[in-house]
C-alpha cells in the first residue's frame, strides 16, 4: 500500500519480529531507517535482500529534506517502510515528524506493531497494568528533572520510564525526595536478551540493593502508583459518617 509503514523491530532477540513486519520490509518500495546499518543487519539475519531499493537514513538530525523527498515518493504511489534503531518507532525514537508529514499530505499511515520495551517491562513487572503512564526519558539534569520527577510522584497510574543505567542510582535517590520509600519500584534490565533481569521491591529496598552495584545495559524503571490521596480517604470517612446518621 502506498504510504508510510512503521515497522517495529526487536529490542533484543532478533527473532522478535513479526511475519508481517518481514513481509513489509521485503515488499516496500523504499526503506527508511534511523540507523541504516542496523536495519540492513536485521534484514540480513532474516534473509531479506535490500537489492536495488533505496535505503534512506531518517533520524532527529536529518533535516526536513528527507521527509519532503519521502512524501514525493509516496505521492508517486510508492510505499515507504520505516524502522527505528530498536523497538517501536516514535516510542522515545524518531518517526513522529514522518507520521505528521504523511497525515498532513493525506497519505496512509500504517503500523506493523511489535516489540517495545515499555510493554515488555509492564508485562513482567507485576505492577497494576490497568492504567499506566509512559513518560519516556526524564530530563538528564537541572530543574526540569526535578519538576518531571515531582509530576511522576502524583500519578495514580503505574509510571514507566526509560533511563540511562549510569543515572539509575541518582534517579532512585531523587525519587526518594518525591515518593514514599515504601512505594513499589521495578527495574527491568536487558529485556529479551541474554542477561535479562528484573528487580522488584520497595524504593528503599532497591536503593540498598543497588547501592554498591553498577547496573549495565538497557533499563526500564517502573514506579507503582501513588497511594489513595488523603482527600479521598476523608471523603470516604465523611460518606460513612453520613450513612450512619
Ligand atoms: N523505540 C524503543 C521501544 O519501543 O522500546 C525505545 C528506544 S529508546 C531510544 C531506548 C531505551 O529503551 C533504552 O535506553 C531503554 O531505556 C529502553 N530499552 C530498549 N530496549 C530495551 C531492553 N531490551 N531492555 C530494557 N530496556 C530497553
Amino acid at each position: 500500500v502506498a504510504g508510510v509503514h512503521f515497522v517495529a523491530t526487536p529490542i533484543g532477540a532478533a527473532r522478535d519480529i513479526t511475519l508481517r513486519a518481514l513481509d513489509i520490509l521485503a515488499s516496500a518500495d523504499v526503506l527508511a531507517a534511523e540507523d541504516t546499518r542496523t536495519l540492513r543487519h536485521l534484514m540480513e539475519i532474516h534473509g531479506i535482500p535490500v537489492n536495488s531499493r533505496p535505503l534512506v537514513a531518517l533520524h532527529d538530525h536529518s533535516g526536513e529534506g528527507v521527509i519532503t523527498r519521502l512524501m514525493a515518493t509516496i505521492a508517486e504511489g510508492k510505499s515507504v517502510a520505516y524502522a527505528s534503531e530498536a523497538g517501536t518507532p516514535l516510542i522515545s525514537d524518531p518517526g513522529f515528524e514522518l507520521a505528521r508529514a504523511a497525515i498532513g499530505a493525506g497519505h496512509p499511515v500504517l503500523a506493523a506493531p511489535g516489540p517495545s520495551a515499555v510493554l515488555a517491562a509492564l508485562t513482567v513487572s507485576g505492577l497494576p497494568s490497568d492504567r499506566f503512564l509512559f513518560a519516556g526519558f526524564p530530563p538528564s539534569s537541572g530543574a526540569a528533572r526535578g519538576t518531571f520527577l515531582a509530576g511522576i510522584a502524583r500519578q495514580e497510574a503505574t509510571v514507566i520510564l526509560y533511563e540511562s543505567p549510569k543515572r539509575l542510582n541518582k534517579l532512585l535517590g531523587e525519587l526518594a525526595d518525591h515518593i514514599e520509600e515504601t512505594r513499589q519500584v521495578v527495574i527491568c534490565r536487558e529485556l529479551t536478551k541474554r542477561f535479562e533481569e528484573t528487580l522488584r521491591g520497595t524504593l528503599a529496598e532497591l536503593r540498598i540493593e543497588l547501592e554498591d552495584r553498577e547496573v549495565k545495559g538497557e533499563i526500564v524503571v517502573l514506579i507503582g502508583r501513588a497511594p489513595d490521596r488523603p482527600a479521598a480517604a476523608e471523603d470516604l470517612d465523611t460518606a460513612l459518617r453520613n450513612a450512619m446518621r
